[in-house]
């Protein structure tokens, strides 16, 4: 399978099992968090359980023990005898702190050593746990945190009072209360490493998936670059090739092995296409000498204007051929940098090239220059068809050439630019690139001078 077949499928694939692993993964967590609530309801209960039965354990313990009351609690006076006999209730032989204790050792117990609680002891049989009795005792936010019924979770336990043996009771029931506060975000905080840990794995998986994508299309990218590079490269040689062979055959030809202009201007060709080919294997060689850095600059003391003026004279005859012409404005005062003779010969060729290459009809070409304290600029100019900014963007990438419909007439190997801007940048200079569609191109550059 081609790497355009197998792209989609790996996408879709990737997506769908990170969809159902994501979702898997709510579902797992919610279900979770279901059973932790209800577990945590569970041993809410069984602690409350355990210490209502501890309290009503207590109070039908010897009568001596259930008599005695709570430090500072007095009953008011009461003209009975028998009520002065009474068993005091829950509420009357404890102490909020006694309850406090009682619950948080059975919380502990049960494993939830650090939960919050509020707790009421009410000596109001069958009444709401709300109602007010004065006989009941509760800790210090109950009523606040009772009300609150959305967020909290309440057990509520009867404290059955002991039986006579005539099977009525003396003492009124009691209602044991308990609530806890938030306990909704209490599960979730025992959750909390589980829910980051998903979180965060999901997070790495859909970021690894993203690398992989782009890795995919770049590669996509790449291998269609190569195509195109392969393409243009076989157009490149098979053209001069033909000619070359062509004009092979006619110096063959008994007429013009006598004609002596004819057999020079069949040489000529040949000289000519010949020319063109190395410069194409010239091109082709300085980029992948670029690729594996193996450019060894030469630098030396340079006057850029005469590069510059050289580099264009070399130019006119292509010019003068396509009614074209040029402008040179070399203002700067100082034009002396320190650079390789060869490399910065080509920048400058390069660029004029492509200025000439990317023209339309009355080519003008202008190259001004001018110097700051610390650079030299250069700019270059055209009236050519320009580029949009998407190709702006692109066109220092190597291979990279605007595929716009009759510029597939116009040779090249998208290799000029990168060039360019290595050898820019090699040189601690920088490039960059104005152009505006079917008006013209400039590219400036900049290098730093020497300064001696
Ligand atoms: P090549 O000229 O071999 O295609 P380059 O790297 O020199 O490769 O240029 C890359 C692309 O930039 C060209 O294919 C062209 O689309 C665009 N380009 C470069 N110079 C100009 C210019 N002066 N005017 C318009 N387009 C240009």
């Amino acid at each position: 399978m081609g790497l355009k077949k197998i792209f989609p499928v790996i996408f879709v694939l990737i997506s769908l099992s990170l969809i159902g692993s994501i979702y898997i993964q709510i579902n797992w967590i919610l279900t979770m968090l279901e059973n932790k609530q209800e577990e945590f309801k569970h041993k809410l209960r069984d602690a409350t359980n355990y210490v209502a039965q501890e309290l009503v354990s207590q109070r039908s313990s010897p009568a001596g023990k259930v008599l005695r009351l709570k430090p500072g609690f007095f009953r008011p006076s009461d003209p009975f005898t028998t009520e002065m006999m009474r068993v005091p209730t829950i509420a009357e032989r404890y102490t909020v702190e006694d309850i406090g204790d009682k619950m948080r050792k059975a919380f502990n117990l049960v494993g939830m050593k650090n939960t919050r609680f509020e707790f009421s002891v009410s000596s109001d049989p069958g009444g709401s746990p709300l109602s007010i009795h004065p006989l009941e005792l509760r800790s210090r936010n109950f009523l606040r945190e009772i009300l609150d019924t959305s967020n909290n979770f309440s057990v509520i336990m009867p404290l059955l009072a002991p039986e006579n043996a005539d099977g009525n009771s003396t003492l009124p029931d009691e209602l044991l209360v308990v609530v806890v506060p938030d306990y909704k975000k209490t599960v979730l905080g025992e959750m909390r490493v589980m829910i980051a840990g998903a979180i965060f794995f999901t997070f790495v998986i859909i970021a690894a998936f993203y690398v992989t994508v782009n890795a995919l299309v770049r590669q996509k990218k790449l291998s269609e670059i190569k195509n195109d590079f392969i393409n243009n490269m076989t157009h490149e040689f098979k053209t001069p090739l033909a000619t070359i062979s062509l004009a092979v055959d006619a110096l063959r030809n008994e007429k013009v092995v006598q004609d002596r202009n004819k057999s020079e201007y069949f040489t000529g060709i040949i000289k000519e296409e010949n020319k063109r080919m190395n410069k194409q294997v010239e091109t082709i060689l300085q980029a992948s000498l670029l690729d594996r850095q193996e450019q060894q600059l030469n630098r030396k003391s340079l006057h850029a204007h005469v590069i510059i003026q050289e580099a264009m004279e070399n130019f006119q005859l292509q010019l003068e051929g396509k009614g074209g012409r040029s402008e040179l404005h070399l203002n700067a005062k100082d034009d002396q940098i320190f650079a390789d003779e060869v490399h910065f010969t080509n920048i400058i060729t390069n660029l004029i090239d492509n200025a000439v290459k990317y023209s339309k009809d009355n080519l003008l070409i202008k190259i001004t220059t001018h110097s700051t304290p610390k650079n030299l600029v250069i700019r270059i100019e055209d009236n050519g068809i320009g580029m949009s900014k998407e190709t702006q963007r692109r066109i220092f990438e190597k291979f990279y050439r605007a595929h716009t419909g009759n510029l597939h007439n116009v040779k090249g190997f998208g290799l000029g630019l990168s060039y360019v801007k290595t050898i820019v940048e090699a040189h601690e200079g920088r490039i960059k690139v104005d152009s505006t569609v079917g008006r013209g191109t400039c590219f400036t550059l900049e290098l730093p001078l020497k300064l001696d």
